[in-house]
Formats: C-alpha cells, sequence, structure tokens
C-alpha cells in the first residue's frame, strides 16, 4: 500500500479524505509543508499539499532526498510551487477545478454584504440597535461589473452577476471568442467599471495588477472583490484608495501575506502585520479567510480527484492534472505531456 503525508490537515480535509479513500495509508499532519518541515515525507511515497504550504527548490529538494515522487496539490492554484526545481524529479498533480461555483457565489456573496453592509446590520441588531441609518447601499442592477480573468470561476461569477441584470466588461490574456462577453483592455474596464472583481491566476504578470496606477484609473466609489489571490492587489495602495474614497468597499477572500495567518485561529495571538490590522480595522472591508471554495460539494470534488491524479500516478496512466515547469497549466504546447501523457 503506497503511503501518502497529508500537510496542513483540517477536520473538513480528513472527513473527506477519509470518507473517499480505501486505497493508500494516508497520515495526517496539521504542520504545513515548507523546507524545515519537508524530512517529514522521509519513507513516503507521495505528500499532498494544499494553497499555503512553501513548496519552494529547498523544500522540493528535501522532499526528493526523502524519496517522495509525487506531489498532489488538493487545490487548482499552484502558485507557492517552484516548478523548475520540481522539473524531472517529483510530479506534481492539482485539481484544476472543484467548484467554481463555490468560488463564484462566495464572491457574489462579498458583494452583496459590502453593498448592503450586512456585516454591520448583523451587529447592529446583536445590540438591539435597529437604526439603518449609514446603510445605505445600491442597486445592483444595470451596474457595469468588470471581470478580470474569464476561466472557470469568472464565467460562473459573471453569470450570477447577469441574473442580477449587471452590464458585463471582461478582460483576459487569453479571450474565449465563444463566450459572447464584451472583452476591452484593462485600462477600459478599470475606468468603465462599479464593480472590478479579480479572476486570474496570481503569475508574474498579474502580481499587484491592481498596484497605484490601476487605481488612479478607477471610477470614485468602485466596489473591489478580489477571491483569488492576495498578491493580486498591493494592499499598501488598496489602503489610499480605500482612504481617499476611490474605492468605496473591498471585499477580500485572501491576502497578499496570508500564508501564516489565514485557514488557523489566531485570536490569542498578537497579529504583527500592521497592514493586515489597518485593514480588517476599515469597516468598509469584509475580509474573509480564503474560505470561498469551502462548499460540500467542493470538497467531495477535491478528494475524489486528487485520490484519481494518485490512482493514474502510482499506476503509470496518463496525468491529465499534471502541471510542469514547460506547460504551467494552460502552455501545453511547450511540453511532452500532449505525446506522452506526462511531462517528464
Ligand atoms: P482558470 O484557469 O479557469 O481561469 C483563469 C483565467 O485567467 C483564464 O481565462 C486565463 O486566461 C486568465 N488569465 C491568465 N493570465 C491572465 C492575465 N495576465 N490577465 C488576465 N487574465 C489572465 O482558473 P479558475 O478556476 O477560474 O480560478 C481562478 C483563480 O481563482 C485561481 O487561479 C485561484 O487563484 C483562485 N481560486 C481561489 C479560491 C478560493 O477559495 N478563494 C479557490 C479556487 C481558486
Amino acid at each position: 500500500m503506497k503511503n501518502i503525508l497529508f500537510y496542513d490537515t483540517k477536520p473538513y480535509d480528513k472527513e473527506y479524505f477519509e470518507k473517499f479513500n480505501s486505497k493508500y495509508q494516508i497520515e495526517y499532519t496539521d504542520v504545513k509543508l515548507s523546507a524545515k518541515t519537508a524530512v517529514l515525507a522521509k519513507g513516503f511515497d507521495g505528500v499532498c499539499a494544499f494553497v499555503n504550504d512553501v513548496i519552494d527548490a529547498k523544500a522540493i529538494e528535501k522532499l526528493y532526498k526523502c524519496g517522495v515522487k509525487v506531489i498532489a496539490m488538493r487545490c487548482a492554484g499552484y502558485s507557492n510551487i517552484d516548478f523548475k526545481a520540481a522539473y524531472k524529479k517529483i510530479n506534481v498533480v492539482r485539481v484544476p477545478a472543484y467548484s467554481p461555483f463555490a468560488v463564484a457565489e462566495h464572491t457574489m456573496a462579498l458583494l452583496l454584504g459590502i453593498n448592503r453592509q450586512i456585516h454591520k446590520a448583523y451587529n447592529r441588531i446583536k445590540e438591539h440597535n435597529f437604526s439603518i441609518v449609514g446603510l445605505t447601499g445600491t442597486d445592483l442592477h444595470g451596474k457595469t461589473v468588470g471581470v478580470i480573468g474569464t476561466g472557470k470561476i469568472g464565467k460562473c461569477f459573471i453569470n450570477i452577476c447577469k441574473g442580477f441584470c449587471m452590464k458585463v466588461l471582461a478582460y483576459d490574456l487569453f479571450p474565449d471568442k465563444n463566450a459572447g462577453l464584451e472583452y476591452v483592455s484593462l485600462d477600459d474596464l478599470l475606468k468603465n467599471s462599479d464593480v472590478i472583481s479579480l479572476h486570474c491566476p496570481l503569475t508574474e504578470q498579474t502580481n499587484r495588477i491592481i498596484n497605484a496606477d490601476a487605481f488612479s484609473k478607477m471610477k470614485k466609489g468602485v466596489y473591489l472583490l478580489n477571491t483569488s489571490r492576495g498578491a493580486l492587489i498591493e494592499t499598501e495602495a488598496l489602503l489610499d484608495a480605500l482612504n481617499d474614497g476611490t474605492v468605496k468597499a473591498a471585499g477580500l477572500d485572501v491576502y497578499e501575506e496570508e500564508n501564516d495567518l489565514f485557514f488557523e485561529d489566531n485570536s490569542n495571538t498578537l497579529i504583527k502585520d500592521d497592514v493586515l490590522s489597518l485593514l480588517i480595522s476599515k469597516p468598509n472591508v469584509l475580509l474573509t479567510s480564503h474560505q470561498a471554495f469551502l462548499t460540500r460539494e467542493a470538497l467531495e470534488t477535491i478528494a475524489k480527484i486528487t485520490l484519481s491524479n494518485l490512482d493514474a500516478f502510482f499506476d503509470g496512466k496518463p496525468l491529465e492534472n499534471e502541471v510542469c515547469y514547460h506547460c504551467n497549466g494552460n502552455n501545453l504546447e511547450n511540453c511532452i505531456k500532449n505525446q506522452n501523457g506526462r511531462c517528464f
């Protein structure tokens, strides 16, 4: 029986993997994968990791020396992996889609929350304060939403927005000509949107795509949503934009420095990240802790696809969900997976 070390385990992970696993001996640890903890994988055939594990060159070298042959990511994003270091040493598989609906619906929850200030209303009612002064929102009907990244999640979110009769502007590096969307330049999207929502991956190109320059092009009073990756936004510039009213409110599920904080109970810890503390202190910021994916359907699909990725790997079959230094998800023509079914 192959054995797998499951890093950064949360109770909901274990519940769903235990339900669907029959083939593997899985050891669960709540420790995150990093260069320091990679040594724990000695003697394991594979490891299972998540978005905030730090899978850099050092961690990969240690995993390789420990005999690990596969890293099974139980998520879609992979900006935390040094693919160059892993190439020809450890295969990396992922779950490209589990529930785009989960993330898109959470994005709309954030938009509705910041627009109608549900978080404030909830607190007021708890204190028997039934005043509605200061809670004025705006009709979303007829407003323009600019969606950056029109892949699986972006498209789901667009459909939800269309249900609210919003006008949609789209920007994507690879526009989908068959999607029936109005694609515009990034500048035009920034200039003309009442709501801006980020659904592109974190890459060198998209790192801090929303920076001071981008904020300077936005309509005054825009709503900003980010359920993608924290580093798409330069947080200090966002704080300035919130202070000067460029951004009326922000709904965020991710934060650029979230790694050591999100997913954990830090209620008895002094948070030393002053930028995050400032962000949290803003009444017009609704921040959730990277929970957009967290639905029963998504957890079930994550467990099933991760286990079937491991099956394909250990059975020597083609790895449909493999990502490598060359193909990095969608650049298949640079990768031998086309012919061989595996990246190496
Ligand atoms: P996807 O690959 O289906 O879509 C991404 C889209 O972004 C593609 O259309 C791609 O062409 C586009 N894109 C790539 N580079 C771009 C650029 N420079 N500018 C504009 N567009 C660009 O991915 P998806 O499944 O829709 O997921 C989107 C992102 O959502 C993931 O990368 C991940 O970071 C994030 N995510 C977050 C959660 C969460 O719980 N918060 C869960 C899953 C995914």
